[in-house]
């Protein structure tokens, strides 16, 4: 389809897993799509140039979620290089699973900085030129709402922050006419989260349909979320997550 011609995306940690699904099917159906990574270099480069070669237009900028003025500045180069965003994608997230009183305070700070401080700082960036029917997504965590199992602590927090963040920035942002909403995604068969992994057949146990989901449901999601067809969903928290706990 190109139901996105014209517009222009951009989507943080789009070199792999849900991110790379995203960036494909944002491009699929015609936007022009920036994306960053920490250190997928190599792939990243490869992915801009499939779209590109595929007749899509693409932008891989290395910017470490972990340094908010490097996410502020991917979206200015994105937007001076693809045009205005009217797409941001906050995507990019950390996992980091282990009983509370062995974390340090390091990693709580770097948990806030990728999961919820990036996040804002993408919004501050990309959000005061957006215009009418523009869109901010962001892929929160069924681990805001169900831990599900010890270990959770800092996970579960960030993103349960991203998910009460978007509801503030949905009222800061109707008045533009620009929607803010969070996709919570339960397990989904990624490098963070494999399908095979040891955790897996546990964490299937735990969903109705007992199978992961793949990248390309969430990006689907994601899809729908940015059309203009979703302009009455605002500072909503979406659950993607096979039945996860119910
Ligand atoms: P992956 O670990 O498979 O991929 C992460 C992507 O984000 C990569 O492109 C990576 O870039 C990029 N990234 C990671 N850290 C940074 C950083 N500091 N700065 C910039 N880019 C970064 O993760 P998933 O695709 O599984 O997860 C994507 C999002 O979905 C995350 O927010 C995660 O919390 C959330 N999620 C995932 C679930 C799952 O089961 N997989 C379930 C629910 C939510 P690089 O290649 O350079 O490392």
């Amino acid at each position: 389809t190109s139901g996105l011609t014209g517009k222009t995306a951009f989507v943080t940690g789009g070199s792999r897993g849900i991110g790379e699904a995203i960036v494909k099917r944002l491009a699929s159906e015609g936007a022009a799509v920036a994306f960053t990574y920490a250190n997928s270099a190599v792939k990243a480069e490869q992915l801009a140039k499939e779209i590109e070669a595929g007749g899509g237009r693409a932008l891989a900028i290395r910017a470490d979620a972990q340094d908010a003025d490097a996410v502020k500045k991917a979206l200015n180069e994105a937007a001076r290089t693809l045009g205005a965003i009217n797409i941001l994608v906050n995507n990019a997230g950390l996992l980091n699973v282990k009983p509370y009183d062995q974390f340090t305070m390091d990693e709580f700070d770097r948990m806030v900085a990728v999961n919820i401080r990036a996040v804002f700082a993408a919004v501050q960036a990309a959000a005061p030129s957006m215009v009418e029917g523009d869109r901010i997504i962001t892929i929160g965590s069924v681990n805001a709402d169900a831990s599900g199992f010890p270990g959770m602590s800092l996970y579960s927090m960030s993103k349960a922050a991203v998910a009460g963040m978007t509801r503030g920035l949905a009222r800061d942002l109707a008045a533009q006419g620009v929607t803010v909403n969070n996709i919570q995604p339960g397990p989904v068969d990624t490098d963070m989260n494999p399908a095979e992994g040891a955790n897996a057949p546990f964490l299937k146990s735990l969903m109705a349909l007992g199978r992961y989901g793949t990248s390309a449901e969430i990006a689907g999601l994601v899809a729908y979320l940015a059309s203009p067809e979703a302009a009455y969903i605002t500072g909503a928290s979406i659950d993607a997550n096979g039945g996860f706990m119910i």
